[in-house]
């Protein structure tokens, strides 16, 4: 037996938004074709491995020290990069960085929502936005995307004047969906937002539309812009995430994180993962070329398929989603029902991996749809 296994959950002093919730859980499992939560399917460089090998013996060194509390180089670097990507100059002041996008998101929640506050917003999206509301007390306020999963903006400016959140969450491109939202319109919804809006680009590198950044200076106490390493950097396992915004968000954002939050060595990987930004990205191109193949061969197929903005593509219409997912998964390949009915998600994979993807899909468009 195992000590203390006779308790459940139940049995605790848990607060209550907490009660009955389910955890984040994309299946990790042990399959051939893994194409199921987002990832960037090039593995790193051998230069970049040895890079962040050499710097993580350097930083190794300084193990029995904390690591630089606000990350100045990090957060310079991170920077650099994004007035490269964005053609906004952006200062260290203007960047803040964490473990990952999720943790970037919690900080904000902590900071600007919680307890007597809320946060809205438009679903199907990312999963972990109600979460993290949940974990940081905050009420989470659903409102819908339409029936094409794009955003309605006459009616997302109304749901956030209605409502009036404290924070509203634009995903761009959106998770699960894979559409992305035009500055004009998303300007729409700041005007209306009494309160920040988190404008989640975890898969910006992936789109052609303009970074929300060329907002921060028109919006500075409302607009924050959410990034990761994990997607086009392919640098998932190394953890981070990073936001842009008026410097005085970055100052609120100390109040709330944890002091040493990112390890010495995780500082070191990731300016890394950086200096090699050039061949990384250039990866981009190659899963952008490889979705469009994938896109059109599924819709050849007789699929009907959700405009992407990102590295992956949401498609339908089964008779039973669920059902389809274990036929994928029973010819070794895991890709992903986020629970929208009749449509699973597929990550765009290595030109084998999305091979063997098509091979299962025309296999089932026969029988599924
Ligand atoms: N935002 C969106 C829209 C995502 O899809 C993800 C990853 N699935 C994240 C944030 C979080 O990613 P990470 O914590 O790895 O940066």
């Amino acid at each position: 037996v195992i000590p203390g296994g006779r308790i459940t959950v139940a049995d605790l002093p848990l607060r209550d938004n907490l009660r009955g919730k389910s955890a984040y859980g994309a299946p990790q499992l042990k399959v051939p074709v893994v194409l199921n939560t987002n990832e960037n399917p090039h593995p790193p460089s051998a230069a970049l491995i040895d890079d962040v090998a050499e710097s993580a013996r350097a930083a190794a060194a300084e193990l029995h020290r904390y690591p630089d509390r606000d990350a100045v180089a990090l957060r310079t670097d991170l920077a650099a990069y994004l007035t490269k990507a964005t053609g906004v100059a952006l200062s260290v002041e203007n960047l803040w960085a964490a473990n990952g996008s999720n943790e970037i998101l919690q900080q904000l929640l902590q900071a600007f929502a919680g307890p007597g506050r809320a946060a809205l917003g438009f679903v199907p999206s990312y999963s972990m936005h109600p979460i993290i509301s949940d974990g940081t007390d905050t009420t989470w306020l659903h409102a819908v995307r339409a029936s094409d999963f794009s955003l309605d903006v006459d009616y997302a400016v109304a749901e956030v004047s209605n409502r009036c959140p404290d924070v509203v969450f634009v995903t761009s491109p959106n998770n699960p969906t894979g559409g992305s939202i035009g500055l004009d319109d998303l300007r729409r919804i700041v005007e209306a937002a009494p309160g920040i809006v988190i404008v989640d680009e975890a898969y910006g590198e992936f789109s052609e539309r303009p970074s929300a950044v060329e907002l921060i200076d028109e919006f500075p106490a409302k607009v924050v812009v959410s990034r990761t390493m994990s997607k086009a950097f392919a640098f998932a396992g190394g953890r981070l995430g990073y936001l842009a915004a008026a410097p005085a968000i970055v100052e609120a954002l100390l109040l709330v994180r944890l002091p040493y939050h990112l390890s010495v060595l995780t500082q070191a990987a990731a300016r890394a993962a950086l200096r090699h930004s050039d061949e990384t990205l250039a990866g981009v191109a190659a899963i952008i070329a490889e979705r469009k193949r994938v896109v059109a061969e599924l819709a050849a197929m007789g699929f009907s398929v959700v405009d992407s903005d990102a590295n992956f593509v949401l498609f339908g219409r089964f008779r039973d989603a669920p059902a389809s997912w274990q036929r994928y998964l029973d010819d070794g390949v895991l890709i992903r029902d986020v629970g929208i009915p009749r449509h699973l998600r597929v990550t765009i994979g290595l030109t084998a991996e999305n091979d063997a993807f098509l091979d299962v899909s025309r296999k089932l468009a026969s029988t599924d749809l």
